[in-house]
């Protein structure tokens, strides 16, 4: 689920919302009912979630690589 930033245009408060894509996006500012802009900050989160995904499945396959190069030096 991405999450969306939002600013208030009237009061400069901003928000972060998780949303469903096929939820209707914000509007008006809980605080003062002025505008809110949807700010483009989605796209830095999932690529630091990617990242992070990445480089645990690579430290993994080192793991296993590493041990399976131990076995082979044991078994011969
Ligand atoms: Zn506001």
């Amino acid at each position: 689920m991405p999450i969306y930033e939002y600013e208030c245009k009237n009061c400069k408060t901003k928000l972060e919302v998780w949303q469903r894509i096929t939820e209707e996006p914000l509007k008006t500012c809980q605080k003062c009912g002025g505008e809110l802009v949807k700010l483009i900050s989605e796209s830095g989160f999932i690529l630091k979630g990617t990242g992070w995904y990445v480089t645990d499945y690579k430290r993994k396959e080192e793991e296993k690589k590493s041990k399976k190069e131990k076995e082979e030096k044991e078994s011969s």
